[in-house]
C-alpha cells in the first residue's frame, strides 16, 4: 500500500462539501461550456483546479489577520512583512503586489520592450502572457528530459545550459532585458531545479550582464527537493538552501498564494536601486502605495506568517509525501503521470491515455471534463488549450509536446480519503477511456484563453 504521511495538524474549522448526482453534474458541465473554470465551486466535490490561494491558513495566520494595520502608508503590517522577506530572501528592496502576475506585469512594464526576449527554463502562463503583452518574446530553454514524462531525472526543471548559451549568442545581450528561472517549474510538471543548475544559470546571466530574476512561487518546495535529492544538501536546513538560491539572483517575482500559504498576495524583490524606483512608480499607478501594493494590511500580516510556515520542514515533508501518495494511487490505476511526482501537483499524461484524440481536439480537456462528469473532481488542462498558438510567420498551429491534466493539491486542505476517492474515479475513467471524445472551441480569446474559452464535444 502506498505510504500516506501523517498530517502535522488537526482540523478545527470545517467547510462542508457535497457530491452532486451524475445528472446534475452533466447539466452543470454543459452550462459551463465544458470549461471547468466556469463551474460553480459548490458543484465540485474535490477541487484540484489549483493550489493557488486555496490553502488553509493556520491559527497563527488568522491571529495575524486580526493584527492587520490598515494605515494607508507605513503600516505596521508592512514592516512585519518586510522583516520576513528580508530574513528569507535577502534582496535590498521589495514591494508587495496583489498576486504574482501583478509583480510580473510591473517588471515587464519597466523592462520589456517590443522585440526583446526573456529566457527561462519555462515561463508560467501568466509570465508568458505578461511578456507578450509588452511586445516581448518569452523563450523556454528547459532540459529535454522535461518533455519525457517517463524520465526519472531528479531535477527535470533544470535549464539546458547549452541551449541558454546558444540563445544568448544568437539573440544578443542587448535584446535580453533580464533572464528568469521558474522554481519549481509549474508548467513542466512542478519539477524542481538543482542548486548546481541555478548556480550555472546565474553565472551565465551575470557574465553577460543580464539581470537574473527567480519566479519563486514554489521556492520552499524546491529547496526541500534540493535537500533530499542533491548531493551535499542533506544536512542543510531548507532556510539555508533558500538563502543560497536567492543569493544567486538579482531579484524575484512571487505568487504568495503558493508557498506563502495565503489566499491572496505577491512579492516583487530586487537589488537594483534605480529599478526599484521605477517599480515603485509603476506600482503606485497599477497596484497601490509601496507599503501595501494592492493588499489590505491584514493580507500582509498573513503573508509574513505564511512565508515562515511554508519553510517548516515537517510541513514540507508531509506536503511532498502527500503529492507522492496521489501519484502512487494513480499509477496503481494504470495512469501514466509525469515522473517523478513534483511538489504541488500530479500531472496525468492525457496524451498517453487518449492516443485516439489528436492535439487539435484537446485530449487534456477531454480528460478534465470526464473527471468532473465521473466524480465531480476538478483538475486543469495544461496542454493545447493553454499553449497551442499559431506560428507568427506561417500561421500554422504549434502544439505543445505534452497534453497534461494537472491535479493540483491545495495546502493543508484534503485528507487521505479524498485521495483514495480520486483514485477510484480515475480507475473508472481508465476502464472506458476508448469511449472518450475530443472537443472544439466555440469561443476563444487571444491571451490566456483557457480561463474563458467555451467548448463543444465532437
Ligand atoms: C501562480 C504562478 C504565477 C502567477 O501568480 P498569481 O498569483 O496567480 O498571479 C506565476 N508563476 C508561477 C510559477 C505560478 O505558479
Amino acid at each position: 500500500m502506498p505510504h500516506y504521511p501523517h498530517e502535522p495538524f488537526r482540523i478545527k474549522m470545517v467547510e462542508p462539501i457535497r457530491l452532486l448526482e451524475p445528472r446534475q453534474r452533466r447539466t452543470a458541465m454543459q452550462e459551463a461550456g465544458y470549461n471547468v473554470f466556469a463551474l460553480r465551486a459548490e458543484d465540485i466535490y474535490v477541487d484540484l483546479l489549483t493550489d493557488s490561494g486555496t490553502g488553509a491558513m493556520s491559527q497563527e495566520q488568522w491571529a495575524a489577520v486580526m493584527r492587520g494595520d490598515e494605515s494607508y502608508a507605513g503600516a505596521r503590517s508592512y514592516f512585519r512583512l518586510e522583516a520576513a522577506v528580508q530574513e528569507i530572501f535577502g534582496f535590498r528592496h521589495f514591494v508587495p503586489t496583489h498576486q504574482g502576475r501583478a509583480a510580473e506585469n510591473i517588471l515587464s512594464a519597466v523592462l520589456v520592450r517590443p522585440g526583446r526576449q526573456v529566457p527561462s527554463n519555462m515561463h508560467f502562463d501568466t509570465t508568458d502572457a505578461n511578456i507578450r503583452a509588452r511586445g516581448g518574446l518569452p523563450v523556454n530553454l528547459v532540459i529535454d528530459e522535461a518533455f519525457d514524462p517517463a524520465s526519472p531525472h531528479p531535477f527535470k526543471g533544470n535549464m539546458d545550459i547549452g541551449k541558454l548559451k546558444a540563445f544568448i549568442e544568437t539573440t544578443g545581450v542587448e535584446n535580453i532585458p533580464f533572464g528568469m528561472m521558474t522554481v519549481t517549474n509549474n508548467a513542466g510538471g512542478g519539477q524542481p531545479i538543482a542548486m548546481e543548475n541555478l548556480r550555472q544559470v546565474a553565472q551565465i546571466y551575470h557574465s553577460n550582464g543580464i539581470p537574473f530574476f527567480i519566479d519563486a512561487a514554489r521556492y520552499a518546495e524546491n529547496a526541500y527537493f534540493i535537500k533530499i535529492r542533491e548531493n551535499g544538501y542533506a544536512k542543510k536546513t531548507v532556510r539555508e538552501i533558500a538563502a543560497e538560491m536567492f543569493a544567486l539572483a538579482d531579484g524575484m517575482t512571487m505568487s504568495a498564494k503558493k508557498d506563502a500559504i495565503v489566499n491572496i498576495g505577491g512579492l516583487l524583490c530586487m537589488n537594483d536601486d534605480s529599478l526599484h524606483q521605477q517599480v515603485c512608480n509603476e506600482l503606485i499607478l497599477r497596484e497601490g502605495f509601496p507599503t501595501y501594493g494592492g493588499l489590505a494590511g491584514r493580507d500582509l500580516d498573513a503573508m509574513a506568517v505564511g512565508l515562515r510556515e511554508g519553510l517548516d520542514e515537517i510541513y514540507l515533508a508531509y506536503r511532498l509525501q502527500q503529492t507522492a501518495y496521489l501519484g502512487d494511487c494513480l499509477r496503481q490505476q494504470g495512469m501514466a503521470i509525469v515522473e517523478p511526482p513534483g511538489g504541488h501537483a500530479i500531472y496525468i499524461d492525457a496524451g498517453n491515455l487518449l492516443p485516439h484524440i489528436p492535439h487539435a481536439e484537446f485530449p487534456g480537456q477531454a480528460l478534465a471534463v470526464e473527471l468532473y462528469l465521473e466524480g465531480a473532481i476538478r483538475g486543469c488542462e495544461i496542454g493545447s488549450v493553454m499553449f497551442a498558438h499559431p506560428d507568427p510567420q506561417t500561421g500554422e498551429m504549434i502544439f505543445p509536446r505534452l497534453e497534461l491534466v494537472r491535479l493540483a493539491i491545495p495546502r493543508r486542505v484534503y485528507t487521505r480519503s479524498h485521495f483514495d476517492y480520486i483514485a477510484e474515479v480515475v480507475g473508472e475513467i481508465a476502464a472506458r477511456k476508448d469511449s472518450l471524445r475530443g472537443y472544439k472551441f466555440t469561443y476563444a480569446p487571444e491571451l490566456l484563453r483557457h480561463f474563458t474559452a467555451r467548448f463543444e464535444p465532437l
